[in-house]
C-alpha cells in the first residue's frame, strides 16, 4: 500500500476520479470543493456526456478510447451501477473533410464498426434530421451515453467510505506547489502531493494558465419534441452533426433524462463566476447551427437553456503535468474531458505512486501520437 498525503482542488469529475484511483491505491486523500458535491456550475455536472471512440483527427484520444472504456467499467464495478447506455453514434456530414477516412482507420485498428448508411434512408430512419446539403451519414458502434449526475452522486456517496475526506463548500484560496499547501479560510493544510483540478477556474489559482486554459462560455438547450417526431425520438442513438458553422451533438431523450442539443465551437470567453441566465447572444449561434441540423426546429418546446462553462487549450489537447515540486495540475477538458476522466485520474494517481514517469504525463494527456498508446480491447 502507497502512503502519503494526497490534497485535490476540484470536485468535478476529474477530481472525484483522482481522489477514487488514489484511495484504492492506499492514499490519504482530502478533497476541496468550493461548492456543494456535486457543485451543479462545473462543468462534469449535467444529465449527460458522450462517449465514443470516434475521435476524426485526434486520432491519439480515439486510441485511449478501449482504455478509457475499461476504466469506466472498474469504476462501474465499484460504484455498483453501470451509469453508461451503450447506443450507437451517427455522424450526418455535411461537406467533404478529413474527419471520415481518418475516423474509418482509427475504428478499424480498434476493432470498432463504422459504416456508412445510404443517404435514401435518412429521412425515413431519422424524420428529425435535416437531409439538405447531407453528403454522408455514418454509423459507429462504440458509443453511448454516460449518465453525469448520477455518476458524480454515487462517487460523491462512494469516496468517503474509502477514506477519502470531502470538503464541501471549501474554497481554495491559494495553493503552493512547491511546498504541497492549500490555503482555506479554515488554515493551511499541508500534504505530500496537491492535484488541482479546478475546471474553468484553474487560473484563479494557477495564473500561469491563463491564456492557456481559457474559460469558454457553452450554450446548451434542453428539448421536448413535437408530437409528430416524439417516438422517433423515443428510440434515436446519439446524434452528431458535422455542419457548416461548427454542427450540433444531440443526445436523445431517456427515461430520466431529456433531450439536449449543443454545438462544438468554443466561445472562449467569460468567467465562471459570470451570469448563468443565457443571453440572446448565447442562444443566437447554438439556435442557428440546431436550424441547420434539425427539421422543424421551431416546433419543439424549450424546457430549459443551460449555460456551462470548460477550459480550451488553443490545440484542443489535455493539459496535465507537474507544477512546482509536489503540484499537478489537471485541466483535461478542451469540452471532450467526460468520457477519459477515470483513465486520466488512473494515470494521475499511477505517475503519483511511481508506476508511471511524471515526465511522460503531458505528452500521454496530449494524446498526438496514436501509435504510441498501447490499447487493450473495448469493454462496451
Ligand atoms: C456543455 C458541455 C458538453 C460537454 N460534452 C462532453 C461530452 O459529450 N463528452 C465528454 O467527454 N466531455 C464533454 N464535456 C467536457 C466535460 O464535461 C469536462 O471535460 C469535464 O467535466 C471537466 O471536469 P473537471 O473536473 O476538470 O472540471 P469541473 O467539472 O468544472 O470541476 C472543477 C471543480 O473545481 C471546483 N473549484 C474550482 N476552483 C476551486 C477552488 N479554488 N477551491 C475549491 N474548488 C474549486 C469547481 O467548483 C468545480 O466543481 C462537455 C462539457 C460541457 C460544459
Amino acid at each position: 500500500m502507497a502512503h502519503g498525503r494526497i490534497l485535490i482542488v476540484g470536485g468535478g469529475i476529474a477530481g472525484l476520479c483522482t481522489a477514487w484511483a488514489l484511495a484504492r491505491r492506499g492514499y490519504a486523500v482530502e478533497l476541496f470543493e468550493r461548492g456543494d458535491l456535486p457543485n451543479q456550475h462545473s462543468s462534469s455536472c449535467d444529465e449527460h456526456r458522450i462517449i465514443r471512440h470516434a475521435y476524426g483527427e485526434m486520432e491519439g484520444y480515439g486510441a485511449l478510447m478501449p482504455a478509457a472504456f475499461e476504466a469506466w467499467r472498474r469504476l462501474f464495478g465499484d460504484l455498483g451501477a453501470r451509469h453508461l447506455e451503450p447506443m450507437p453514434a451517427y455522424y450526418a456530414l455535411r461537406g467533404e473533410d478529413d474527419w471520415y477516412e481518418t475516423t474509418r482507420r482509427s475504428l478499424r485498428r480498434m476493432g470498432v464498426d463504422c459504416a456508412e448508411m445510404p443517404l435514401s434512408e435518412v429521412a425515413d430512419t431519422f424524420p428529425m434530421l435535416r437531409t439538405d446539403g447531407l453528403t454522408r451519414m455514418v454509423r459507429t458502434e462504440g458509443a453511448g451515453v454516460l449518465y453525469a449526475a448520477r455518476i458524480l452522486a454515487d462517487l460523491t456517496n462512494r469516496l468517503p467510505a474509502l477514506g477519502v475526506r470531502l470538503h464541501p463548500r471549501t474554497a481554495v484560496r491559494a495553493v503552493d506547489c512547491e511546498a504541497g499547501t492549500v490555503a482555506t479560510a479554515a488554515g493551511m493544510v499541508q500534504g505530500d502531493r496537491v492535484v488541482v483540478a479546478a475546471g474553468a477556474w484553474v487560473a484563479d489559482l494557477l495564473p500561469e494558465l491563463a491564456g492557456v486554459a481559457v474559460p469558454s462560455r457553452q450554450a446548451v438547450m434542453y428539448l421536448a419534441p413535437p408530437p409528430q417526431l416524439a417516438a422517433a425520438w423515443r428510440d434515436a442513438p446519439v446524434l452528431i452533426d458535422i455542419g457548416g458553422g461548427g454542427g450540433t451533438y444531440t443526445i436523445p431523450p431517456r427515461p430520466g433524462t431529456r433531450l439536449k442539443i449543443g454545438d462544438h465551437v468554443f466561445s472562449r470567453t467569460g468567467h465562471p463566476d459570470d451570469d448563468r441566465a443565457a443571453t440572446t447572444g448565447d442562444l443566437d449561434r447554438l439556435i442557428a447551427v440546431a436550424r441547420g441540423s434539425w427539421r422543424d426546429f421551431d416546433q419543439y418546446t424549450v424546457l430549459e437553456r443551460r449555460i456551462c462553462y470548460y477550459t480550451a487549450t488553443a490545440d484542443e489537447r489535455f493539459l496535465v503535468r507537474a507544477e512546482g515540486g509536489r503540484g499537478i495540475v489537471c485541466s483535461a477538458c478542451s469540452g471532450h474531458g467526460f468520457k477519459l476522466a477515470p483513465l486520466v485520474a488512473d494515470r494521475i494517481a499511477a505517475t503519483i505512486a511511481g508506476e508511471r514517469e511524471l515526465a511522460m504525463l503531458p505528452s500521454w494527456a496530449a494524446a498526438r501520437d496514436a501509435h504510441a498508446i498501447e490499447f487493450e480491447p473495448g469493454a462496451l
